[in-house]
């Protein structure tokens, strides 16, 4: 456990300084109540990139191969609980220096909006160690298959290219997080925290369990049905995202071949923005289920992660149409009467 601990606070302090002294972009976030707004260093894609390069010179220069990541995952995963729990601790004392009337309860939602450390933006800076760990166990996963039976098997395939072009996609838009609900609305605490050093890597790559032992062949069929689905999940995912930040740059920029239509000029409603009010929700959790349905149907373990996420989106549409109302007003029924479903064309 005291070596997990170093490595897991290695693994975030290497991306942390990383963060610092590797070129990233510079992009404004969403304006504050009072108008202000905050200047990113988004630095994602660079650690992403680096991460890519540190791998193949560790494999390639020293032999460092990232089994012993699978065989030592519950050292790791307690570590991630420990350090998730020391951080949250930090920021709390912090903001409550910081903001006076921070109540006991702060703890698990954080006390500040966007707290800083060195100049760094940490909720931003948190989606690093999250998804780039997640991408750490995937990999591992892969590689634990070959020590173990000295072949990949096309599943084992399907799920690290699947993830490996859901995170490059994500990178590829890695400005869309500052639109984002956690945000733009959430404060940074246990809760985001936790989220994002243990949910994200640790539940995220369940699926890897059920496949690294599993050889049976997948058909030619299977696999392309599964493909068509992650393609489209991802399709609606990214397109419908994108959409919205380009909107939000740009009122009069063109979805789907025409300008955009609107409600009041401030509510999209064309694209998928049109046929439904979360979408790109919908879009996420079929690409999870696309991932789930490499493992076939020999265990219910992988298909817990779409199901999560499918609860944990459909409670935060409920949560976000009751912000959009109170901001919206009148607008926003009109909204909802002319895009008239929540996640799931003519059916909710
Ligand atoms: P959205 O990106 O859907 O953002 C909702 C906000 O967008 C609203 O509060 C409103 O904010 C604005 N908005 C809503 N409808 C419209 C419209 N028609 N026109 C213009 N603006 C509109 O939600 P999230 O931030 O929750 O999620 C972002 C992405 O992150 C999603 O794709 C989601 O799937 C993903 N996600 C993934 C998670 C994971 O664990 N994998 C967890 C959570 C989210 P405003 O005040 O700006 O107008």
């Amino acid at each position: 456990m005291p070596r997990a601990l170093l490595g897991v606070a290695a693994f975030v302090g290497a991306l942390f300084v990383g963060g610092i002294v590797l070129p990233g972009f510079a992009r404004d976030g969403q304006p504050d109540t009072d108008g202000a707004r905050k200047r990113y260093k988004l630095s994602g894609t660079t650690l992403f990139v680096a991460t890519h390069v540190v791998l193949a010179a560790g494999a390639l220069g020293f032999g460092l191969l990232l089994a012993p990541l699978v065989e030592h995952f519950w050292a790791l995963f307690a570590a991630a609980n420990v350090l998730a729990l020391v951080v949250s601790a930090v920021l709390f004392v912090e903001g409550r220096r910081r903001v006076p009337g921070a109540r006991a309860a702060d703890f698990f939602s954080g006390v500040e909006l966007n707290p800083s450390w060195l100049g760094v933006d940490l909720k931003m800076f948190a989606y690093q160690p999250s998804l780039i760990g997640l991408w750490l166990l995937v990999l591992a996963f892969a590689r634990l298959q070959w020590e173990r039976h000295g072949v990949l098997t096309s599943r084992m395939l399907l799920f690290q290219v699947f993830w490996w072009v859901y995170l490059v996609t994500h990178y590829q838009r890695e400005e869309f997080m500052l639109q984002t609900w956690d945000v733009i609305a959430e404060r940074f605490g246990m809760a985001l925290v936790w989220g994002d050093l243990v949910l994200v890597p640790f539940f995220y790559s369940i699926a890897g369990w059920t496949l690294v032992d599993d050889l049976r062949p997948l058909s030619l069929p299977a696999a392309a049905a599964i493909t068509a689905l992650y393609a489209l999940g991802l399709f609606v995912f990214r397109g419908s995202n994108d959409q919205k930040n380009r909107f939000k740059a740009d009122p009069h920029a063109t979805i789907w071949g025409r300008t955009a239509e609107t409600v009041g000029g401030r509510l999209l409603v064309s694209g998928w923005w049109g046929l439904g009010r979360h979408l790109n929700y919908t879009g996420e959790v079929t690409v999870y289920l696309a991932i789930a349905l490499t493992t076939g149907a020999c265990s219910l373990a992988p298909y817990l992660l779409p199901l999560w996420l499918a609860t944990l989106l459909a409670h935060r549409a409920l949560r976000d149409e009751r912000r959009c109302r109170r901001k919206y007003g009148a607008l926003w029924d009109e909204y909802c009467a002319r895009a008239r479903f929540r996640m799931v064309p003519y059916v909710y």
